[in-house]
């Protein structure tokens, strides 16, 4: 079945941040404004500690849980691990895999990533898989080739039902919690070009409904510029979700570009 794509897809990635009772507040808080942005779908991506507070917080609303991480395997001795099974079992849809700060602080690689990909889709989560240059790259004119790579090593060999479950987000990691944003049309030229391997590879079809995410200080300000390129079907909002009004404002400024002609 293809996958219909709805609205701006805005998820909120808290990283290691909030307490329990911060998390549920911060829940309930984008809970209530759900109706104002109801064509957008909206994930809240909590530290593991916080999915359950979240869970209760936004059970019967239509905002979704997601995860920042899982392990390849099932189940087992691995210390410190959560599986794909155990994410589903809390309530989670999502689950982010290779985002920059797992790249670069904690080791992850592009075969991570694939090992990660698969086992998010076999526990029946949608992966979130994070691709994006350093600066270095885009100043020597790498940034498609290295995002080719990461797409090549992370999502080669996928099933064309699998791939219409999973969701890319472009993060040039020079504009994660930097304040410097991609411009919207340095983003939408990796996005466009995103959609055209995933054209080449799993077709029209395939390509026309993929979700394509842009992240890396993300705001109110730029939401709207960014999602009326083409390409461009929502964002992964780091430090920005941690403030419900900032958070629902960018939902509330791609939806309102949304519902202008791209
Ligand atoms: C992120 O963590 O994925 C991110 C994009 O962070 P920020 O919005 O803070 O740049």
């Amino acid at each position: 079945m293809t996958r219909e794509k709805k609205g701006p897809f805005i998820a909120g990635n808290w990283k290691m941040n909030l307490g329990l009772g911060e998390a549920a507040a911060l829940a309930r808080a984008v809970v209530e404004a759900v109706p104002e942005v109801g064509d957008c779908a909206i994930v809240l991506i909590p530290p593991f500690t916080a999915i359950g507070a979240v869970a209760g917080a936004i059970d019967g609303s239509a905002v979704a849980l997601g995860a920042q991480d899982l392990h390849w395997e099932k189940k087992g001795a691995y210390t410190g691990e959560i599986s794909g099974p155990m994410l589903v079992d809390a309530g989670c849809a999502y689950v982010l895999v290779g985002h920059s700060e797992r790249r670069q602080l904690f080791g992850e690689t592009d075969e991570t990533v694939a090992r990660k990909t698969r086992a998010a889709l076999e526990a029946g989560l949608s992966p979130i898989v994070c691709v994006g240059e350093v600066l270095e790259e885009r100043d020597a004119g790498r940034t498609l080739a290295r995002v080719d790579d990461q797409l090549a090593k992370g999502l080669g060999g996928l099933s064309k039902e699998d791939m219409e479950r999973v969701i890319v987000a472009y993060e040039p990691v020079w504009a994660i919690g930097t304040g410097r944003t991609a411009t919207p049309g340095q983003a939408e030229e990796v996005h466009a070009h995103i959609r055209d391997r995933i054209r080449a590879a799993y077709g029209n079809e395939a390509a026309d409904c993929a979700i394509i995410l842009y992240g890396g200080s993300v705001k109110p300000a730029n939401s709207h510029p960014l999602f009326k390129e083409k390409d461009i079907d929502g964002f992964l909002v780091g430090g920005a979700s941690l403030d419900a009004g900032g958070f629902v404002d960018i939902a509330r400024e791609a939806l309102r570009a949304h519902r202008e002609e791209k």
